[in-house]
């Protein structure tokens, strides 16, 4: 016979463990026993978070207020990920968050720009895309519009 969950057991209080702790008890709270297991003697990873844009939907989810979390964590915005030294020693690639250019019927916006360099102009992939811009000069802003995308 089916038995209804009404009790879960969290093994571990690192990062999955709380998250998993967060979303359960924000969604589930009132119908679950939830307990939460952790080791005194095994510390977690710990090396620190940089989180990606949906871990706002997720903070949207459990009910945190992003002002408050900012504050209390000390964290800080990202636009994205550059990668140092990637192709090359010297060279930077930034994987932003935003929309690069705007495609159109036909064909993806990178398919435009490669033509474009063919042509002698274009200029940077990047500059095609206002959270790879922002990241560059190191400028951010929220806005109700959500116009930059971030995490
Ligand atoms: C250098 C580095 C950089 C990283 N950068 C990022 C990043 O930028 N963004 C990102 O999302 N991820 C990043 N990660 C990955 C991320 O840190 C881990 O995936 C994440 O912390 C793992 O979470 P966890 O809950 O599985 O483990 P942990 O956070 O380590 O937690 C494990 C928990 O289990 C408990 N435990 C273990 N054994 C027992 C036991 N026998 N009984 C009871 N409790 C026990 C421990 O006490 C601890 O509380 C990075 C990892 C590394 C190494």
């Amino acid at each position: 016979m089916n038995k209804p969950v009404r009790k879960v057991v969290i093994a571990g209080g690192g990062t999955a463990g709380w998250v998993c702790a967060a979303a359960l008890s924000s969604q589930l709270g009132d119908l679950l026993n939830i307990v939460l297991v952790e080791s005194e003697d095994i510390g977690t990873v710990g090396v620190g978070e940089a989180s990606i844009p949906p871990m706002r939907n997720f903070h949207r989810l459990i009910g945190v207020d992003e002002q408050q979390f900012m504050a209390a964590t000390g964290a800080t915005f990202k636009l994205g990920i550059a990668f140092e030294n990637w192709a090359r020693d010297g060279d930077r690639y930034i994987h932003s968050f935003g929309k690069t250019g705007k495609e159109t019927w036909m064909a993806d916006f990178q398919h435009f720009w490669l033509r474009a360099r063919e042509q002698g102009f274009g200029g940077e992939f990047g500059e095609y895309c206002v959270e790879h811009e922002a990241a560059r000069e190191g400028k951010f802003a929220t806005s109700s519009n959500g116009s930059l995308n971030y995490a």
